[in-house]
């Protein structure tokens, strides 16, 4: 998803109508993204004397799909973690449960319940473990990454953390539970890895109902970005950073498969790359592609 947002973002112009919203949710990605690397780290200093497997950004399609940004299997049980990189004032409320966030401007925000959402991925992840026939126990823990949040709760189903608190949580939630029969940790963790599909979105542009007219055309620089390369003999060339770049269009026709489309065929490449004609085209397309299919001019290359 923030691969396919910067790219996006990169190739719609500011005055696009969805332009902010996709700048924000880029925001908002890479902020989550932050806050688990942050989590996993701390988890693998705690692995150093805890007997835990960790595993990062799992998802499920069956019985039901459930995305898991983070799994700890603890020789017990398996905890699955909800991290919320929200910042200011954070309000967790239950009858309704909601998230409201004030910001030092005194501007609020309504989101989600973690817990909602949470509640979810135990009952999809006990469910999975059921039908695999395999007897574990799963729970979860909210976690806020950063000390950037000054949090209120109401006593949820699940325990709210800072990060500071997760280690000692963690070994106190695993002493507390010697007294039950061990569980195959690591059976478990290749059990999850082998049922884990990547999450596949169709195009941006499907997925966002965007008009892919609306797609900056041609071949960017791959060290400003901003800039669009020349053909000149053979090659790209920039002429911000005046250098050469042989594959620059390798990253235009990854963009054109994530945002619009994953085959092409030589006239709609010629257009998307900008190129002078369709021979060049052509050949550009035959090296880079290794599977197409059709003949002549409804050759289409795969992407
Ligand atoms: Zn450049």
């Amino acid at each position: 998803m923030i691969k396919g947002l910067r790219t996006l973002i990169q190739r719609l112009d500011t005055s696009h109508p969805l332009y902010t919203k996709f700048s924000q949710e880029l925001q908002q990605q890479e902020a989550g993204d932050f806050g688990e690397q942050h989590i996993i780290k701390q988890l693998q200093k705690l692995a150093n004397t805890l007997e835990i497997v960790i595993l990062h950004n799992i998802s499920l399609p069956a019985p039901i799909p459930i995305q898991l940004d983070i799994v700890v299997i603890t020789p017990y049980d398996v905890v699955i973690i909800e991290s919320k990189n929200i910042r200011g004032s954070i309000q967790l409320k239950l009858k309704p449960r909601q998230l409201i966030r004030t910001l030092e401007t005194g501007e609020r925000h309504i989101f989600n319940h973690p817990e909602i959402q949470l509640e979810e991925y135990v009952f999809g992840l006990d469910k999975f473990f059921k039908r695999q026939q395999v007897q574990v126990d799963v729970t979860g823990v909210i976690v806020f990454p950063f000390n950037n949040a000054e949090i209120q709760y109401d006593e949820g189903q699940f325990p709210v953390l800072m990060i500071r608190e997760l280690a000692h949580f963690l070994r106190q939630h695993v002493l507390n539970k010697q007294s039950q029969s061990k569980i195959p940790s690591e059976k478990i963790g290749h059990l999850l890895m082998e049922h884990h599909r990547v999450y596949q979105i169709p195009s941006f542009c499907t997925y966002y109902n965007i008009d892919p007219q609306a797609i900056k055309k041609g071949v960017y620089c791959r060290q400003c970005i901003q800039k669009k390369l020349i053909r000149n003999k053979k090659n790209w060339f920039c002429t911000h950073c005046k250098m050469y770049d042989k594959t620059a269009h390798h990253q235009a026709l990854q963009d054109y498969r994530m945002l619009i489309n994953d085959q092409i065929n030589t006239e709609t490449a010629r257009h998307f790359l900008e190129l002078p004609n369709r021979h060049i085209t052509k050949r550009l397309l035959q090296d880079y592609c290794t599977e197409r299919k059709g003949q002549n001019n409804q050759m289409l290359y795969q992407l």
